[in-house]
Order: C-alpha cells, then structure tokens, then sequence
C-alpha cells in the first residue's frame, strides 16, 4: 500500500517520463517500488535486448553501474541516466583492463568471451559477451580451435564448462558475486531438509557445490519463466531474496523458499523513488561512455544479442 507521500513522488515520476519521453529499465533484483514504475523490469538479458531496442530519448537504468554502461553502449544518440551513482557491481570491478590484455597476451590464439557483468573499458577487448541466459549458447559455438578465455565469474565458469564440455580459461582465478557466494551448501542444505519436496532454483553465479545440488541453473528471467510455468507448486530460491519475493507476488498460488533472508544485493537496491525522481528532473546523472571505448564494446555486445 502507497502512502501519500510515496504516491505524489510515482505521479512526479510518470509526468517526467511522459515529458521527457524517458523509459525505465529495472532489474528484477532491484527494491517492489521501482519494479512498479519501470517499464521494462528483467535480468541482464531481457534489459539489454530492450535496451537495444529502446524507443525514446531518455533511458534511466535502475541497477549497476555495468548494466547503464551497456545502455550507453547500445544508445550513443540518447540521453542514459542512473540514479544508482556509487551502485558498482564488485564482480565487474574484479576484471580489469590491464588483467585482461596480459591474459591475451599469454593465450594469443584464444578466444575472450566476457560475462555481461563487465565494464564496458574490459568488453572493449571481448570477442563477444554473454548473460546467465544465453551463456550456454554462445559458449557452444566458440573455442573449437583455441582456448576460451571466459571472466569474471567462477560460477558461471563452472556452468559453463558443465552445460558445454567447453575448456575455459577464467580470468582472474579468483572473481565471484559476493552476493551469490553467501549460498552454501550447507545453509542449502538446512533449506531443504525443511522442505523436501520443494525444488531447488539457482541462480549460475552460485559456487559450483550449490549449482550441483540445483535442479534447474539458469538467468533470473528464465527462473521465473521456468516457476511460473511450471507444475511445480514449491520452490527453493537459491539467488537474491529479492527473486523470491517477487515470484511469490507473480505467482501467490505456489510457494518460494529464500535461502536467507539476508541474501540482498544492497548495489541494486541503491535506486529509491526519490533518486529516480530527482534524476528524471534534473538529468545530472548521465552515464557517459567514452566514444572509442562505446564503439569497440558495442561489437561483442551486438553479437551476442544475435544470438538472443
Ligand atoms: S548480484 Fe552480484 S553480480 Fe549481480 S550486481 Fe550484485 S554483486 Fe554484482
């Protein structure tokens, strides 16, 4: 239920898009309130593909600092703001320019597939990008001849190796969603043994143990796809408590089980009403991607929305 206060601020927020002919893009981790006013609420795949698709001359993105970048990318003719100034995505930070080209420099004929979950500085040097949703895809027609390079993510390393028999080279070794990797397998394990019969959910950038205990590993927008679509009434979320909560609202006749209720990404959580207001307003938080850099990431980008 809105209070007033809260009501007067969504009615200030639609008259700005209206005026500005501005769409939202939210993803589906970020807080009940901003999903209600985004026109487009997804995971990085579904966000990206409307981003590239986007009809208007202003684009707000309530997420990471990645994620903005990308709507930069895709749009060099629109004006991308976020309101999320300081919502940087410590997996993306873990994947540097420089760390990149000396991992080419000692694997000259690899190829560099690049989780999305990347600066656009880092992508620029990508062969091409993939999310949680196309991964599995993408990976499959690439390192038939060479190496494949594949970071920032453990998890999604491992998925990817599993889904596709595919060798990947990570980089760096090191690099997980802080997030995602709270997820053991013993606090899983707690979860299920409370509810045998539910069925575990996971989101690929949980640590290997945790995915092989999962029964269906894909993006956030496929999770819900899969939940929703269903037969099955009871369901174990292994990703941000936020998804779960959402697919209890989505689907109020079946049952979603959080691992933890502590499990939030406070970087996707940094947009309010009122920063997204204020942003529309005043345009300040523009996301400006340095032309050299936008054009070279835009490459890998658009060949993995070919794929999409
Ligand atoms: S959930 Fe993990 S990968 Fe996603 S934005 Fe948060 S820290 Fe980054």
């Amino acid at each position: 239920m809105q209070d007033t206060k809260e009501e007067m601020i969504v009615e200030r927020i639609e008259k700005l898009k209206e005026k500005k002919n501005a769409i939202i893009l939210a993803h589906n981790f970020s807080k009940p309130e901003i999903r209600a006013v985004a026109d487009v609420v997804g995971g990085s795949s579904g966000l990206t593909t409307e981003a590239n698709e986007a009809d208007c001359d202003m684009i707000l993105v309530c997420g990471v600092d990645f994620m903005a970048e990308i709507a930069a990318v895709l749009n060099p003719d629109k004006k991308v703001i976020t309101p999320g100034r300081g919502a940087a995505c410590p997996l993306a930070k873990q994947l540097s320019k420089e760390e990149l080209l000396e991992a080419k420099k000692e694997h000259p004929d690899s190829e560099v597939l690049l989780y999305l979950n990347s600066l656009a500085k880092t992508i620029s040097l990508a062969d091409c990008v993939c999310t949680a949703n196309n991964a599995l895809k993408i990976a499959g027609t690439m390192g038939d001849n060479s190496p494949i390079l594949f970071g920032p993510d453990l998890g999604v390393s491992y998925y990817i190796s599993k889904g596709t028999a595919k060798d990947l080279i990570s980089i760096p070794d090191y690099a997980v969603c802080p997030v995602h990797n709270k997820i053991t397998v013993d606090k899983l394990t707690e979860v299920k043994t409370a509810h045998p019969q539910a069925t575990i959910v996971a989101h690929p950038e949980c640590c290997p143990d945790v995915q092989d205990m999962a029964e269906y590993i894909s993006s956030t927008g496929e999770i819900v796809k899969f939940c929703k679509e269903s037969e099955i009434k009871e369901f174990i979320v292994a990703a941000d408590v936020e998804l779960s909560r959402m697919l209890q609202d989505e689907a109020p006749g079946k049952t979603f089980y959080p691992v933890s209720e502590s499990l939030v990404c406070e970087y996707m959580r940094i947009s309010t009403l009122a920063n997204v207001a204020d942003a529309l307003e005043t345009e300040k938080s523009e996301v400006v991607v340095q032309r050299e850099i936008a054009d070279a990431a835009r490459i890998p980008i658009e060949r993995m929305l070919e794929f999409s």
